[in-house]
């Protein structure tokens, strides 16, 4: 039997194991083509025919019809802040931030290199337990766009409902809670992800752009970097992440075997709600770090109200196959990454632990 923990590391993150084991039994001979995805020409039938089907379902999924185009490109999602404004923030105008957290905060900080980027609201003051809403800031309706973190992967924040923009372009790291639940993608000029959190493996960032958009990319920027020219040869230019882009796809079309982004949403629901119920539930023990209204369903952010505890059940839980619960060392304490592929069986064992551990510690 093969040994699998309970991992709820905040990324990279769980796979489901249906696709692990289909990786590996396909890695030596993709489908009697007698080598491995690994080895074969990203322009061969048989890698276009994997490339063309990951676009397909992650467009079917986001929703992308015929406005946006779905990119496959390299460098992580901290790339893209920098490739963001590259392209869609033009000389003499400017750029709205929303900072909710480390993220959201280097993606600003990395806008402004480029061309001038505000912040037009920052939960700073707040140790980020919070996602602004409508009336904490005033769009500009001159913006070449608005960017925020739809899921705040640290302080265990998750905006409920996109930010209101008016004709203001959205863009949003999506990369901790892409996938996790449907959106309306019309008002979005982008949407990117690290594949790592939500979608699949290292090594693919995956962008959603309106086409409309496309062209704000100048011909002065890195080819790579270029979104119309990216868009232009499908993510073909040069040599795609393939096994990153071949994992990303078994993911998105085994999501939609499981019913999509509706049924997802409700197993998403449940899982956030068993621990939130037992954080909720466990007499001030347990204290979470978000804000009710602010709550993440992907990353949960808790401290034991006696801090000198948290050591303690780190090691318990360790003991038990429960890893990945140390808290980012900004905020401290603990934090449950549960993304799409952490299975229910996993966080009933972690919620029948925490309720045992607040038992006889309490
Ligand atoms: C992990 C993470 C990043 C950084 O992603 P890289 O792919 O490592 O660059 C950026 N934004 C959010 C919201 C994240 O969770």
């Amino acid at each position: 039997m093969t040994h699998r923990i309970h991992n709820f590391s905040a990324g990279p993150s769980a796979l489901p194991l249906e696709v692990l084991e289909q990786v590996q039994r396909d890695l030596v001979d993709y489908q009697d083509s007698g080598l491995s995805i690994l080895e074969m020409s990203h322009r061969s039938a048989i890698y276009d025919g994997v490339h063309t089907k990951a676009t397909e379902d992650l467009a079917s999924l986001l929703g992308t019809g015929d406005t946006h185009d779905i990119l496959f490109m390299g460098g992580g999602a901290r790339t893209q802040f920098a490739t963001v404004a590259m392209n869609l923030l033009p000389e003499g105008s400017s750029a709205s931030y929303l900072t909710t957290g480390r993220w959201s905060e280097m993606a600003l900080a990395e806008a402004q290199k480029q061309g001038s980027a505000r912040e037009l609201y920052s939960s700073a003051e707040h140790g980020h337990d919070r996602v602004p809403s409508t009336g904490d800031y005033s769009v500009d309706p001159q913006a070449a766009y608005l960017h925020y973190t739809s899921n705040n992967t640290i302080a265990g924040t998750q905006y409920p409902d996109p930010p209101q923009s008016g004709a203001v372009p959205l863009v949003c790291d999506m990369s901790s809670d892409i996938l996790s639940r449907p959106i309306d993608l019309a008002p979005f000029g982008v949407v990117y992800a690290g594949a790592q959190k939500n979608l699949g493996p290292a090594g693919v960032t995956v962008v959603a752009v309106r086409r409309d958009l496309l062209e704000r990319s100048g011909s002065q920027l890195p080819d790579t970097m270029n979104y119309a020219k990216m868009a232009a040869k499908s993510s073909l230019l040069n040599t795609p992440p393939v096994f990153a882009i071949y994992i990303t796809g078994l993911v998105a079309a085994k999501l939609i075997a499981d019913g999509g982004l509706e049924a997802v949403t409700k197993r998403n629901e449940a899982k956030a709600n068993r621990i939130y119920g037992v954080i909720d539930g466990s007499g001030g023990f347990y204290r979470g770090h978000a804000q009710p209204g602010s709550r993440s369903r992907m990353n949960i952010t808790f401290r034991c109200s006696n801090h000198d505890l948290e050591p303690v059940l780190l090691e318990e839980a360790a003991g038990l196959d429960l890893s990945g619960l140390k808290g980012h060392r900004s905020v401290g304490g603990l934090r449950a990454s549960i993304y799409n592929s952490v299975p229910q069986t996993s966080i009933e064992v972690l919620a029948q632990f925490l309720e045992d551990f607040a038992r006889r510690h309490g």
